[in-house]
């Protein structure tokens, strides 16, 4: 994946991936935002207080979240930057609150380190590990460097009580990828209660993402 080279490009698939979400119901009211990172280094983000099913209009900050022009950005932009900060490799940041992951991480008994099995192959492939972060307020600013530092060994994480975010090398690929998440935790919450049978380390490692 080459740097998105083409602001209004990079912006119509940004607008165009964030009413696909929206329209099948992987976020609601105006939770979640999107971001990609452009090839002078700045992002450009969806904004505060934007539905991702009307959004048009984006916001573009520096690698640290600063605003720079636009509306304003979405109050989790700290979290966007922390990610391209952390990740050279990662073009692209999805965060939602999709329904059946953020029931995951309200729970009680998880692992921290992974909060779900490797249920599935595409599962393994296309997330891997989820870390769980504690709990912060919205547009917390503490969450910062404990997302930086989380986000260089996991492309993919799950905030609690809150939802997942993801950063991959293009939008198309960390929509993908949360969207997995997404199904997964479905799963998951589905298998609760029933003996089950995820892939095994092996068969896990061998199909973990490498970079993303
Ligand atoms: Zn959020």
């Amino acid at each position: 994946m080459t740097a998105y080279d083409d602001m209004e490009a990079a912006g119509g698939l940004i607008v165009r991936t964030a009413r696909s979400l929206f329209s099948r119901g992987l976020t609601h009211g105006s939770t979640g935002n999107l971001s990609v990172r452009l090839a002078d280094g700045t992002l450009l983000l969806t904004p505060t207080g934007s539905s991702l099913g009307t959004v048009t209009e984006l916001s573009r900050t520096d690698i640290e979240g600063r605003h720079l022009d636009g509306p304003r950005p979405t109050k989790e932009a700290f979290l966007h930057a922390a990610f391209y900060r952390a990740r050279p490799s990662a073009h692209a940041v999805v965060h939602l609150h999709s329904t059946h992951a953020a029931a995951v991480s309200c729970l009680a008994d998880v692992d921290p380190a992974n909060v779900m099995p490797p249920l599935t192959a595409y599962y393994a492939m296309r997330v891997g590990k989820l870390p769980l972060l504690p709990y912060h307020a919205p547009g917390d600013p503490t969450l910062e460097p404990l997302a930086e530092t989380t986000a260089r060994d996991h492309h993919a994480v799950l905030l609690a009580n809150h939802g997942p975010v993801v950063a991959s090398a293009s939008l198309e690929q960390a929509a993908d990828a949360i969207e997995e998440l997404e199904e997964t935790a479905k799963l998951h919450l589905l298998l609760r209660g029933h003996t089950t049978r995820p892939l095994t380390t092996e068969q896990a490692a061998a199909l973990a993402p490498t970079s993303s």
